[in-house]
């Protein structure tokens, strides 16, 4: 086992859920399953930035009503991206910190680790439960100065970095519009598609990935991982 401080630095990864953890956006499915497609009339502002992701959470819900009896099974579909396992146990050997952050529902992401046999994760995500027929959404991330984001990705890292006296290294892994303000806090930042796109329209340095064993092997190359396990 490597030191939890490696030259003075401290390495985190924070890495989101939909669509980078897993192959297809979890939470955008289902409100577009259950709503019958009514979802989609809200998504141009809020990619635009004109609707918060809380308010088009709480709107997404509103129209999609679903049982636990209906939720689970349409979760059983979904797949987990190809390395993220293996990624995760580099992580662990090497004693970096890994977060989950996903500005979608701590409901259906506990649901798919657990299936995924993955429940050892730190999830930091907006709080969901269902009620009524009704999935019931809660925001416990209390965000400083973001007014866009539900639990504020870039405020996340900011935290954690408060946390420590030693220099930290910040390793992002995402794919959307939701982890842009996460894009200024990382060091190290894997974006694809959305976000590759954002990155692209703002000039911000990223590198280009399709799985997770792309990602181990950039960080091999950076020394972030070792090529032989520790
Ligand atoms: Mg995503
Ligand atoms: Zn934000």
């Amino acid at each position: 086992m490597v030191s939890l401080i490696m030259d003075g630095i401290k390495t985190a990864v924070f890495c989101d859920f939909d669509g980078t953890i897993t192959r297809r956006d979890v939470g955008y499915s289902i409100f577009h399953h259950f709503s019958n497609g009514r979802n989609d009339a809200l998504l141009p502002d809020w990619k635009s930035g004109k609707l918060s992701s809380r308010d088009c959470l709480l709107q997404e819900a509103a129209m999609a009503p679903v049982t636990e009896e209906e939720l689970f099974p349409f979760l059983d579909q979904f797949e987990i991206n190809p390395g993220f396992p293996e990624f995760v146990e580099q992580c662990r050997e090497h004693d970096i910190d890994l977060f989950i952050v996903s500005d979608g529902l701590d409901l259906y992401i506990n649901y798919l680790l657990q299936r995924f046999h993955l429940t050892s994760l730190t999830v930091i995500a907006n709080h969901a439960y269902i009620e009524n027929g009704h999935i019931t959404i809660e925001f416990p991330h209390h965000n400083k100065t973001c007014r866009r984001c539900g639990s504020c990705k870039g405020e996340r890292i900011q935290e954690y970095r408060d946390k420590y006296d030693v220099k930290t290294r910040i390793i992002f892994v995402g794919d959307g519009y939701s982890d842009a303000c996460a894009t200024t806090e990382a060091d190290i930042l894997f974006a694809k598609k959305d976000l590759e796109a954002y990155c692209r329209m703002h000039n911000i340095t990223y590198r280009p990935y399709d799985d997770f064993f792309d990602i181990i092997r950039e960080l091999e190359r950076e020394a972030v991982f070792s090529k032989y396990a520790v």
